[in-house]
């Protein structure tokens, strides 16, 4: 049995006060739990901050706010994120089930850890995210469900959140609070790539609390979806997913935000993509161009090669059915 120390945070600043000590922050539980269950993490103790801001508020510049201690469900179930943020909404139901959406919180979300098979098992395997400096055995392993781009020697683990790809899309900002005081990140440099330090995962300091996500306008309620491309039809992580979003003049592209999930160590904004379609014509060609550039990348392991071809298919279909959604 683990021994481990558990109290309740009555806000933010009394959450900060007592982590002082290195105490980690949980949230719904959903992964802390299993991660401390299978001696993967053992804090010794631990700051509930459940109870704290669930509100979801209208910002001056018409985005959102959402507190980080909102539930999974209510997120998605939110009148204003499924009209104005669609994809958030799609992204965020398709990446679990019921009774962990319900359990887990957007700050939880954000923090979660790869499911990579050799970082759980603790009877032998060698995996540098868990114990630095040992070694990766799924450098050389099964690496099916492993990083094509993004990843290192050291580390070629993927991210396993559905919601952060879609919040990558819409340039998400994430709100942090610490006894030196408040600061905001950008979703997309909240979690950083393996290098050779793969077991630190983002830029947090030590003690930082995620008080907020914010949504910035617009959100893209016309033409955007998210798409996950999965073993199984539910409760599975995703071989690729794809956020995508695209403002259309006639049949020239002004607007498009691209990111990709299951593919890389974070959640993977298609910047190159990006730069290639934006301005260009809406044609499955284009499409096809920038997916090869955004995938050139690519460093494909002995077992996922496939994920290459899949993720370049599903960008071009996802585009594709923006582009003939805004043509009906
Ligand atoms: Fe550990 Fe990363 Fe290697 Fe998996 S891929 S065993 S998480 S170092």
């Amino acid at each position: 049995m683990i021994e481990f120390g558990y109290s309740r945070a009555v806000d933010a600043a009394d959450a900060i006060r007592r982590a002082e000590g290195g105490a980690r922050y949980l949230g719904g539980g959903t992964n802390l739990v299993d991660l401390m269950r299978q001696d993967v993490e053992g804090p010794t103790a631990l700051v509930d901050v459940s109870g704290l801001s669930r509100s979801i508020t209208e910002t001056a510049d018409g985005g959102l706010l959402i507190g980080a201690a909102t539930r999974n469900t209510a997120v998605a179930e939110h009148s204003a994120v499924r009209t104005r943020y669609p994809m958030l909404t799609r992204a965020i139901v398709a990446g679990a089930s019921g009774q962990i959406r319900n359990m887990a919180t957007v700050g939880g979300n954000l923090l979660q850890r790869t499911r990579c098979p050799y970082f759980y098992d603790t009877d032998g395997a060698r995996c540098n995210k868990r114990s630095p400096g040992e070694g990766c055995d799924a450098v050389e392993g099964i690496n099916r469900d492993h990083a094509i781009l993004g990843a290192s020697p050291s580390c070629v683990a993927t991210h396993p959140s559905d919601m952060c790809v879609a919040l990558a899309a819409l340039d998400a900002v994430v709100h942090l609070r610490s006894s030196a005081g408040e600061r905001t990140v950008a979703l997309c440099d909240l979690h950083r790539l393996p290098g050779d330090r793969p077991d630190v995962e983002t830029v947090l300091e030590r003690g930082e609390l995620i008080t907020a996500v914010e949504l910035p306008a617009p959100g893209f309620a016309a033409r955007s979806t998210y798409r996950k491309v999965r073993d199984r039809a539910s409760y599975a992580f995703a071989l690729v997913s794809v956020a995508a979003a695209l403002d259309l003049d006639g049949d020239a592209i002004t607007g498009v935000r691209l990111a990709l999930g299951g593919v890389a160590p974070k959640p993977w904004r298609a910047w190159r993509a990006e730069e290639m379609l934006r301005g260009g014509g809406a044609t499955v060609e284009n499409f096809a161009r920038a997916a090869d550039a955004e995938l050139a990348e690519a460093r494909p392991l002995a077992g996922n090669a496939f994920k290459v071809g899949l993720a370049r298919r599903t960008i071009v279909a996802v585009l594709r059915q923006l582009t003939e959604g805004a043509r009906t």
